[in-house]
């Protein structure tokens, strides 16, 4: 869950970061394209203004230079007695009028000012009032009359052309002065330019660091998530196996410095499978989170606890010696057994503890844990408790791992062998069917129990050919039975794995047309977890099996979770009480309970009931009070192989079914040293 909220956060970053930069460089693009605009613009304005200037400058000087050659022309011509000469000197007189006239024509027909246009008005009026002097001037001049022609110059023309070349320089300065204001317009433009750019360049940098802050604590805290997650276990937090190996190679090399001594202890819940199974997984998560939260109530603070998965936990208890860690293992067990309260539900827990010491045992945290679990793997096997790890176990493992590859051999090989034991009736003290029980004749290792070996079958995969083996033989035995004139059933158990194997389904009816053995004959016997554990196809696999009239057992009844409620939906005909309620139930008043009302219950839902691990005769009268159907224990008979089964169904009083004849309590053993 936190994993997948992870990787959405994750993909989720990106669209922002974008976003931001799409918008950092969207402002980038505009600033530059305003600061180019308004760049541009002045540029324009600027050029245009000085280009004009420039015109008006030059048509202005044109004026000056016009009027002061005119006035030269005057004064050349009023001097000159040549009349060829003079001719040339008016020509020239008229040119430079002309020059003044279309320089004037052209300053007014350009875009002017105010002040502008009132300097030209001022000029043209001058010049008109000046004209008729200016022509009298010059006829003075061309018809010699030099005397007349200065006075009058002085007197009248000269003032008015002063005036008009001073208005002339007052239209250049004019000019200047227009230039200079249009520079300083231009500056103010590029400093408004300058200012805004420098306000966008600050802003842009300001939201791109703000958008690398936000990123970079998203990115920082989604770090932060991720290590958690990669280190913590998302049920139960408490650190997860790559923690825990950080955490015991911390601590080893601590512990090289101060010389203490730790213990690491691999815990394993027995049949969890079943609970997840039976109630669901949201209940089996809820029981994980109590079994930390009850692990860490039994330790000391500092010890660390962690959850490899599944239903393993690690403890790693500080400055522990042998007998120590026995001490808290104890503890731990103690702990676990009181039952759990679920959903109103009250649910019994075991588990079993490997153990191993640093330094003695191993140096590096992968060698704690392996070796955490080989001794696990062994207290399992011998039924739950806990193991210190010693070199022997190695050699036990390994040997489970040779005798998985024998087992296929000794499958094919006939090394194994059926054991058969007598299930006696109670009303009529009478055998009425045997279960077969197999056993391996390992060529070295000597007779084998089936606790040994059908774990490591079904590890192996090698279930279906041994039960197939099994079924066999047994139908074959029982064919045989039956024709001695002994009508007896014949159970056979069947593993959970066998349930999904709808090829093994088919080889059960078909072995049963082969050997001609009535079908209610046989009986399957399924544990219960087995059947609580089996998803739709098993459940059909017990239909089809029930439809082909094979009698159905529940076998160990009591030691899994399962209602008797949701049996009677089940194909089933026979409860078979597991032999740790039996066993003590002479002397022990909960298994007496227990045992009564199962009896009771599997009645009431039309079940026959079978008690198994019957030791004693007090056991045995007990259960005939109780209303018990069938029984089976060593206190009858032991299992034994087919001749000395034989020998028994001939001799046993159980066989022949005196009421009152009770058998010598050593008879069986005779026949099992037989
Ligand atoms: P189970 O089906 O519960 O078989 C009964 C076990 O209890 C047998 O152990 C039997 O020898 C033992 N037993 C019978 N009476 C007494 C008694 O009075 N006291 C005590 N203490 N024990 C008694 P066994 O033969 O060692 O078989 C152990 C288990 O191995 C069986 O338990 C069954 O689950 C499994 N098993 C045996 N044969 C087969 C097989 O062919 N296929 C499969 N899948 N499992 C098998
Ligand atoms: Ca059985
Ligand atoms: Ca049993």
């Amino acid at each position: 869950m936190l994993a997948k909220q992870g990787i959405q956060e994750k993909s989720g970053i990106g669209k922002p970061i974008t976003i931001g930069f799409v918008i950092i460089l969207g402002m980038m693009i505009a600033m530059t394209a305003i600061a180019l605009h308004f760049g541009a613009k002045a540029n324009t304005r600027l050029h245009m203004v000085v280009e004009n200037q420039n015109v008006k400058t030059h048509l202005a000087t044109t004026i000056q230079t016009a009027l002061e050659q005119r006035a030269l022309s005057m004064h050349a011509a009023s001097i000159m007695t040549n009349s060829v000469e003079k001719t040339a000197e008016k020509r020239r007189f008229d040119e430079y009028d002309a020059a003044y006239m279309r320089a004037r024509d052209r300053l007014e027909q350009m875009p002017l000012s105010a002040e502008e246009k009132s300097i030209l008005a001022d000029m043209r009026q001058l010049t008109k009032s000046a004209r008729p002097d200016l022509e009298a001037v010059m006829d003075l001049a061309l018809s010699g009359q030099q005397e007349a022609m200065l006075n009058k110059l002085r007197a009248s023309v000269m003032p008015k052309q002063r005036r008009v070349v001073e208005q002339a320089d007052a239209f250049i300065r004019l000019q200047q002065m227009q230039a200079d204001a249009a520079l300083h317009n231009a500056d103010a433009t590029y400093a408004r330019i300058k200012k805004l750019m420098l306000t966008l360049t600050v802003f842009t940098v300001s939201l791109g660091l703000l958008i690398t802050y936000i990123v970079s604590r998203r990115v920082s805290k989604q770090g932060r998530q991720l290590t958690l997650q990669a280190k913590y276990d998302a049920l139960t937090s408490l650190p997860n196996r790559l923690m825990l190996v950080e955490g015991l190679a911390q601590k080893i090399a601590d512990t090289k410095c101060n010389d203490a001594a730790f213990a690491v202890v691999l815990m394993d819940l027995d049949r969890f499978k079943d609970v997840n199974d039976t109630l669901g997984h949201e209940f089996g998560d809820v029981l994980l989170k109590e079994v930390g939260r009850r692990l860490a109530e039994t330790v000391r603070p500092d010890d660390i606890i962690a959850r490899l998965g599944g239903d393993e936990f690690v403890v790693v208890l500080n400055g522990m010696t042998q007998q120590g860690v026995a001490q808290i293992a104890e503890k731990m067990i103690v702990a676990l057994e009181q039952p759990f309260r679920i959903e109103q539900q009250s649910i019994d827990v075991s588990a079993s503890l490997g153990i191993t010491l640093f330094p003695d045992h191993g140096q590096t945290p992968s060698t704690l844990l392996r070796e955490a679990d080989i001794a696990m793997y062994v207290a399992k096997r011998s039924g739950g408790g806990y193991t210190i790890y010693a070199p022997e176990q190695e050699k036990m493992s390994r040997e489970d791992l040779s005798l998985k590859s024998e087992l296929r051999e000794a499958i094919h090989d006939n090394q194994l062998v059926l054991y058969f034991q007598p299930k006696i009736d109670h009303q009529r003290h009478c055998v009425m069917g045997v279960e077969a029980l197999v056993r391996w004749m390992h060529p070295q290792r000597g007779f084998m129990a089936p606790d040994l070996f059908i774990p490591l079958a079904e590890q192996a995969g090698l279930i279906g050919a041994l039960t197939r083996w099994v079924l066999k033989t047994a139908l074959q035995q029982l064919a045989d039975f039956h024709a001695q004139g002994q009508r007896l059933s014949m159970a056979v158990n069947l593993s959970a794995c066998n349930l999904h194997d709808a090829e093994l389904i088919d080889s059960i009816i078909s072995l049963l047309q082969e050997t001609h053995v009535p079908p209610q004959y046989l009986v399957l016997e399924i544990t219960e977890g087995a059947v609580m554990s089996s998803p739709k196809d098993g459940i059909r696999n017990l239909h089809r099996l029930d439809a082909a009239g094979i009698t159905l057992a529940i076998d160990d009844f009591g030691t899994g979770y399962s209602s008797l409620a949701y049996l009677k939906q089940l194909p089933v005909d026979e409860l078979k009480i597991d032999k740790s309620f039996v066993m003590n139930m002479y002397n022990d008043d909960n298994d007496a309970v227990i045992v009564r009302s199962t009896i009771d219950l599997a009645h009431n839902l039309g079940l026959k009931v079978t008690a198994e691990g019957v030791e004693n005769r007090d056991t045995w009268e007990i259960l005939t009070l109780l209303g018990c159907d069938t029984s089976q224990g060593y206190f009858m008979s032991k299992p034994q192989p087919a001749e000395s089964l034989a020998r028994w169904l001939a001799e046993s009083p159980w066989s022949i079914g005196k009421p009152s004849a009770y058998p010598d309590q050593v008879f069986w053993l005779s026949v099992q040293s037989a």
